[in-house]
């Protein structure tokens, strides 16, 4: 009888680990090890007090000895949009500064397509500055406008919030 349990058990575990190994494919993520996912039951934010930064990544894999975000998107076009790739390192730094250890690099997982995104030096400084250049636009209470996309306003969600919608027109 307990043998029987014991079949059934494993079969059963080695039909799970098939399913997500399919589903995991099927949505482009890597393989590796997933410590972290946020899309079937939310997850708890990450946070960091040093860099007063918050957010969630769809996954967090572990490959090799390293921890890496995932994020996945769907959209438009053929690569990833480079805002995409600044949220991918908010969570790089995040994932960093909470576990300690060195984080090389992130995935984008855009159209089912995995991009890896290195968190270089560049990278790095570009994310540095952008957050720089929110928190003293913050400081101000002044926040332009960057763009002149009537598109981008009108699927916006802080667009009940923002006095500098792009007005409809022709
Ligand atoms: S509605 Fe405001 S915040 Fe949203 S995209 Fe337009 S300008 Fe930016």
């Amino acid at each position: 009888m307990l043998l029987i349990g014991a079949i059934i058990i494993f079969a059963y575990a080695s039909k799970i680990r098939r399913s997500v190994r399919a589903k995991k494919k099927s949505c482009g993520i890597p393989k590796g090890m997933i410590l972290y996912s946020d899309l079937n039951v939310p997850a708890a934010p990450l946070f960091s007090s040093r860099s007063r930064l918050t957010g969630k990544p769809d996954y967090i894999v572990r490959k090799d000895d390293h921890f890496l975000p995932v994020e996945v998107k769907t959209g438009g076009g053929q690569h990833p949009h480079h805002s995409q790739v600044l949220q991918l390192a908010v969570y790089c730094q995040l994932l960093e500064e909470t576990t300690g250890a060195f984080v090389p690099e992130g995935i984008l997982v855009y159209n089912n397509v995995p991009y890896t995104i290195p968190f270089d030096p560049k990278l790095r400084f570009e994310l540095e500055s952008v957050i720089k250049r929110m928190r003293s636009c913050l400081r101000s209470g002044v926040v332009q406008r960057n763009h002149q996309e009537q598109k981008r306003c009108t699927h916006c969600s802080m667009r009940q919030y923002c006095n500098d919608v792009v007005p409809d027109g022709p």
